[in-house]
C-alpha cells in the first residue's frame, strides 16, 4: 500500500476536498530524525498537512510550513511542492511527554499550546505569500483549520491522523482537508457537519486502512466525490553534496581558510533529512581554488 493524496470535489464543485495516505512517508521522517513516538505523530501530522498543502499549488509553486510553539519539540518546518514531494524536521526529536487520560499521544504537549503557524508561498512572483495565526491548540490539525478560515478565509475542515505502534513503527498515518467553496449551500454543510461529527476518529480510520477516496467518501457522502486528480506522495529531500559544496563557496575566503586550518574540515547535516555531508582539508581546498577562478 504505498503513499498518495486525491485531490476531489463534490456537491457541484462547491466543495474541495483532499485526502492523504502518509504513512510510509511519516515512517521515512522518523526514521531520518530518530523521533519519539509524540514527535513522530506531531510532525507525520504536520508532514501530511503539508503535502495536501502542496497539492493546493501548481508548477514549480512551493511552501513552507513553520509550527512555533512553546514546547519542547518545536519548532516544526515542514517544505513541500505541488508534486507530492515534501520534507520536514523538528527541533528536537527526542521528546516523550506522558499520554492523555484517553491514552492519545500528547501532540500538544510536545509542540506547544501558544505560539504561532506560519506558511511561506513562492509562488514564483516577486513577492511570497506569507500567512501567520496564533496557535489553537498545539494538535496541529485544529491549527490548521484555523489558518484557513483566517490566513486563507476559506472555511475548512482538517483531520491528521498517524498511530504509533510498538518499536515506533508507524502503523497508519493520513488525514484530509475538506474546503467550502463560495456558494456551498446550507444543506451541505450541514451534511458535512454531522458526517465529521459522526464519523470516527481520523487516526482509526488510517489504522483500519481506508483510502484516501474512503475517507472522503465517509465524510462527504457515498457517491458525492468525484476525483480530479491523484499522486504519489514521498519524503523527498534535495540537498546534495553539490548544493553543499555551493554554500560553502559562497562563504567568506576566511571563514573557508578557518574550517582548513582550525577544524580541519566541516561537517554539515541537512536539518530536513539529518543527511551529514564532510568535507576533508582537501576537499575545502579545492572549493577555495574554484572559487578563486571565479
Ligand atoms: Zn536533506
Amino acid at each position: 500500500m504505498s503513499d498518495y493524496l486525491v485531490k476531489a470535489l463534490a456537491y457541484d464543485g462547491t466543495v474541495r476536498a483532499y485526502a492523504i495516505r502518509s504513512t510510509a512517508m511519516v515512517q521515512e521522517a522518523a526514521n531520518r530524525h530518530e523521533t519519539w513516538r509524540t514527535v513522530t505523530a506531531a510532525l507525520g501530522r504536520a508532514l501530511s498537512a503539508g503535502t495536501m498543502m502542496g497539492a493546493m499549488l501548481k508548477g514549480d509553486e512551493k511552501l513552507t510550513i513553520k509550527i512555533e510553539g512553546n514546547g519542547p519539540a518545536s519548532p516544526i518546518v515542514i517544505d513541500a511542492n505541488a508534486r507530492g514531494e515534501a520534507r520536514g524536521y523538528v527541533s528536537n526529536a527526542q521528546v516523550d511527554p506522558e499520554r492523555k487520560a484517553s491514552g492519545k499521544l500528547n501532540v500538544s504537549e510536545a509542540v506547544g499550546t501558544a505560539g504561532s503557524l506560519s506558511v511561506v508561498k513562492d509562488l514564483g512572483m516577486r513577492d511570497n505569500f506569507t500567512g501567520s495565526v496564533p496557535l489553537v491548540s498545539g494538535e496541529i490539525a485544529e491549527d490548521f483549520t484555523y489558518y484557513f478560515a483566517t490566513s486563507e478565509q476559506t472555511p475548512s475542515s482538517v483531520g491528521l491522523g498517524v498511530v504509533v505502534g510498538k518499536d515506533e513503527v508507524v502503523e497508519g498515518a493520513g488525514g484530509f482537508i475538506i474546503q467550502l467553496m463560495p456558494g456551498a449551500s446550507d444543506e451541505t454543510i450541514e451534511k458535512i457537519e454531522k458526517n465529521l461529527g459522526n464519523m470516527k476518529p481520523i487516526s482509526q480510520l488510517v489504522q483500519e486502512g481506508l483510502t484516501p477516496e474512503e475517507i472522503l467518501e465517509t465524510i462527504l457522502g457515498d457517491g458525492k466525490v468525484k476525483v480530479i486528480d491523484q499522486m504519489g506522495v514521498l519524503f523527498q529531500c534535495r540537498c546534495s553534496r553539490e548544493r553543499i559544496s555551493n554554500a560553502i563557496m559562497s562563504l567568506d575566503k576566511t571563514e573557508i581558510i578557518a574550517m582548513i586550518e582550525e577544524d580541519g574540515g566541516a561537517e554539515t547535516t541537512c536539518h530536513f533529512c539529518n543527511k551529514t555531508y564532510n568535507f576533508s582539508k582537501e576537499d575545502l581546498q579545492s572549493i577555495m581554488e574554484e572559487k578563486d577562478q571565479q
